[in-house]
């Protein structure tokens, strides 16, 4: 449903065969079907009431909300976003389709947007300020026409990746695949479970970053945005609920900077460095950890 065409921001690099008139037609019909995918799936999930739940039914809902969640914090957000860590070209891709199957469109669409929220967080040009409303922040930019191009411009380290570049304009591809395999493993009750309620959740609990860590919680670290550290949202998303921290220094592959900040994903990530697949993981200087410091070199960086 997406392209790699360019973002609404950098509209001089824009192809010179589209017309403007085109391309906004073009995004109003992606925008409408991104909206009519969102809410048929959230319908969806009423199914269960006919379906019911058995316990293989709840434990394919727990693995694929498990693993899509890893998906999108340890590769969408910490590596394609911010480079946070180094792996191989193939667990790239195995990110990449992971995160893919989390319905929330492709790797370069995702990463790209989201390099212009730390760019322009609660500003003119951020892609969910909840400055905004807290509803645009949480679901409603996704239906926003401005924000249905992939911003090629802001992520072009990756968009030299071919099989990248594929994923990205093939996104509904893994999610259905997904699907298929959800039926094929507990018929229309493990689809049901495996992947319209799964998806509903991961999609809430993906898109409350921006939304409640952006309105609840503690700021540790005097940002000049509103980004708090939330522990609800820590717990649902693996460890991006500490946002204050994570906009105070975006590098860092590790967001909970503290022992008690409990960060799933970056566990997860220092058992895969152990494995010898991903290298290089990039912590945050003492310096930067003191509530003192202000970090101000990370802030004009992606
Ligand atoms: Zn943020
Ligand atoms: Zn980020």
């Amino acid at each position: 449903m997406s392209s790699t065409s360019q973002s609404p921001a950098t509209p001089s690099s824009a192809p010179a065969t589209r017309r403007p008139r085109a391309r906004a037609d073009s995004r109003l019909a992606e925008s409408r079907s991104v909206s009519l995918a969102y809410w048929g799936v959230h319908v969806a999930c009423f199914l269960a009431f006919f379906t019911g739940v058995s316990a293989s039914d709840f434990a394919l809902f727990a693995a694929t909300l498990a693993v899509r969640t890893f998906a999108i914090t340890a590769g969408y957000h910490r590596y394609f976003a911010h480079k946070s860590y180094q792996t191989s070209r193939w667990f790239q891709f195995v990110l990449a389709f992971l995160g893919a199957t989390a319905t929330q469109k492709g790797p370069l669409w995702w990463a790209g947007l989201h390099r212009r929220h730390h760019a322009y967080t609660d500003r003119d040009g951020d892609v969910h300020s909840p400055k905004d409303g807290f509803w645009y922040s949480h679901q409603g930019w996704i239906f926003d026409p401005r924000w249905s191009d992939t911003p090629e411009d802001l992520i072009r380290d990756f968009a030299k990746f071919p099989e990248l570049v594929w994923l990205n304009r093939w996104h509904v591809v893994p999610p259905i695949l997904l699907g298929a395999l959800c039926f094929a493993v507990g018929g229309l009750s493990g689809l049901v479970w495996g992947y319209f309620i799964s998806t509903t959740v991961l999609w809430h609990s993906t898109y409350s970053v921006n939304s409640l860590a952006h309105r609840f919680g503690s700021r540790r670290y005097d940002t000049p945005d509103t980004s708090r550290n939330n522990l609800l949202v820590a717990l649902l998303t693996f460890g991006e609920g500490w946002h204050n921290n994570h906009h105070h220094y975006m590098r860092s592959v590790r967001q909970g900077f503290f022992w008690w900040e409990i960060d799933v994903t970056y566990y997860a990530l220092l058992g895969l460095e152990r494995l010898g697949v991903v290298w290089d993981l990039r912590l945050p200087p003492a310096s930067v950890v003191d509530p003192s410091s202000a970090a101000p070199e990370e802030r004009a960086a992606a």
